[in-house]
């Protein structure tokens, strides 16, 4: 969705409130999956004392495979939005002696807020998603899940482990 800021930034007290879906899939390319569920996103852009804020929350559920086990995961999350707004260049306000970082700079009042909100959620995801904290993953020499049962078969050992140590053995 594309809202147009001029409103806000040329009126102290104006209030923008937001809440609506978009989906994520335009940020996957047609042969990936997209695990996330329509973005229900909800909050509001406010001029207070001529500084434009965005304050807003993201929820979601997010359908994908434990990275250890690859058991199916659906996770509820919520990811908060909270950023000052001001228009401009970002590279040339780098050099300005009063460049403050924490800003987010957007090049016109048109804001593509789906965008801005994307962004938001990508720098939240977790690296590694766990089907629990304690999960136990899969056995590497018979692919047990050890969650589930016990292996059966002889100690495994990591295959990257016994390089290693055949290495140190030369
Ligand atoms: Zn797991
Ligand atoms: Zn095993």
């Amino acid at each position: 969705m594309t809202v147009d800021l001029t409103s806000v930034f040329n009126n102290d007290g104006f209030s923008l409130p937001f809440d609506y879906e978009f989906s994520m899939s335009d940020y996957f390319s047609a042969d990936e999956e997209n695990p996330f569920s329509l973005i229900h996103a909800k909050g509001k852009i406010f001029n207070r004392t001529g500084i434009v804020y965005l304050s807003a929350q993201s929820e979601f559920t997010l359908t994908t495979a434990c990275d250890r086990c690859a058991s199916d995961i659906v996770r509820s999350m919520t990811v908060p939005s909270e950023h000052i707004l001001v228009i401009g260049n970002e590279d040339e306000a780098e050099n300005e002696p009063d460049y403050d970082d924490n800003r987010l700079y957007i090049p016109s009042y048109q804001l593509n807020l789906d965008d801005l909100l994307a962004e938001d959620i990508w720098l939240s995801m977790p690296v590694t998603i766990l089907c629990s904290d304690d999960c136990k993953g899969i056995c590497p020499s018979c692919g047990t899940n050890l969650n589930e049962e016990t292996c059966s078969g002889k100690k495994a050992v990591d295959p990257r482990l016994e390089a290693l140590a055949k290495l140190l053995e030369q």
